[in-house]
């Protein structure tokens, strides 16, 4: 028996400190992967596709081995240096997958949610956030764990426990500022799938392996069997007729865990209803610039939405405008007071169904390499005289 490749990764349950050893071991990791998947490309390819004239001609315009057929082109992270992205940077990757030249796959029938939910496994490391929050996916993926010493994950069927590696370590942060607060942590609501990507139901966003949902409701003192982290409620905070937040479930603490998530540099954005934005801007804050950051928006009511920045090592993260830099308290909340967002637009088109083809280049090209298991499989080596030759370890 020999060993094919190395397996690299590190379990998900070491995803805390993953970004900086990521970075250093990036490269080694980007060729074994990118031999591995070249091979399962071939076999996918082969077996999927045959040899169509498109695919061939995206194999050369994409192949970054000679005779091989592509993989994602996760471009490495940046070595070092702030963040900023020129004006032009940002609209040469909110093209991302659109570029000239470039030959789309053959296109599937099926629905593109209905593609990135059955993929269980993620491919493997390094991670990498690509393309948008709501249009986009995710290399690399990491799982939160069910139960740690601070938070408890919810609804583990629905398979959304993948991130990118900075937003487990911040949910790991944030449930052990929860449990320092006198919470006895936090629960953990969807995160994104295997490989990101737009999901059966329930969300728009989450593509990309920064989002994730906190509940409101407390967590129990005794962990939970697997049948109430799927069958326990969702818990709004509203009171009873929907007008206000409940004090009683609202609480200062709660309060507080909403602006420790928000005041978080990791963090862009957390949604949250406007009743919720309402009550916070009514707090008094030592220091209210964290408001800024705190949206409302429908639902939102029993958790509350945390989306985070788009991390230095995934340079195809497309980012969302700052917020504006005030608090939000003004005629950005006021507005969620008017018909105004509860009226649908008689001129709006529905949107058509997203396929597949309309997946960033990146993210059709994510779909179809092996998961993480598979990349690493071990692959017997026949003796006798014919030995085939397996591809070269690196
Ligand atoms: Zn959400």
């Amino acid at each position: 028996m020999r060993m094919w490749f190395r397996p690299a990764v590190p379990s998900s349950r070491a995803a805390g400190g993953g970004i900086a050893r990521a970075a250093v071991v990036a490269p080694r990791r980007r060729a074994v992967r990118g031999r591995a998947a070249a091979t399962m490309w071939a076999i996918i390819l082969g077996a999927a596709i045959g040899a169509s004239p498109a695919a061939a001609q995206e194999a050369r315009t994409g192949a970054p081995l000679a005779g091989a057929p592509p993989v994602p082109q996760l471009r490495p992270a940046p070595s070092a240096g702030p963040r900023g992205i020129s004006r032009e940077e940002a609209a040469r990757r909110a093209a991302l997958g659109t570029v000239a030249g470039e030959v789309a796959p053959p296109v599937d029938p099926r629905l593109a949610k209905s593609r990135f939910a059955a993929v269980t496994g993620p491919t493997a490391a390094p991670a990498r956030a690509l393309g948008r929050y709501g249009l986009g996916c995710l290399a690399g993926a990491v799982e939160l764990p069910a139960e740690g010493p601070n938070h408890s994950s919810m609804r583990l069927s629905r398979g959304r426990r993948w991130g990118h590696p900075v937003t487990l370590a911040f949910i790991t942060d944030l449930a052990a500022a929860a449990a320092a607060s006198g919470l006895n942590g936090i629960l953990v609501g969807d995160m994104s799938q295997a490989r990101g990507g737009p999901m059966l139901f329930g969300h728009s966003s989450h593509q990309v392996g920064l989002d994730v949902d906190i509940w409101f409701a407390p967590r129990p003192a005794t962990v939970l069997t697997s049948e109430a982290r799927e069958t326990m409620p969702f818990q709004s905070v509203l009171n009873g007729d929907g007008s206000d937040v409940d004090p009683a479930r609202f609480t200062p603490v709660v309060a507080a865990l909403v602006r420790q998530a928000a005041a978080d540099r990791r963090v862009a954005r957390v949604f949250v209803h406007p009743h919720i934005k309402r009550a916070m801007c009514a707090m008094t804050w030592p220091d209210r610039s964290f408001l800024s950051r705190v949206r409302p928006w429908y639902g939102h009511d029993e958790h509350f939405h945390v989306r985070l920045a788009c991390p230095a090592d995934s340079p195809d993260c497309v980012p969302q405008a700052p917020p504006p830099p005030d608090d939000g308290c003004g005629d950005a909340l006021a507005y969620w007071y008017t018909p105004a967002p509860y009226t649908p637009d008689p001129s709006a088109k529905p949107k058509p169904p997203l396929t597949v083809d309309r997946m960033p280049l990146v993210c059709r090209q994510l779909l179809a390499m092996p998961d993480r298991a598979e990349a690493y499989a071990v692959a017997p080596v026949p003796t006798g005289q014919e030995t085939p030759v397996p591809p070269s370890p690196q």
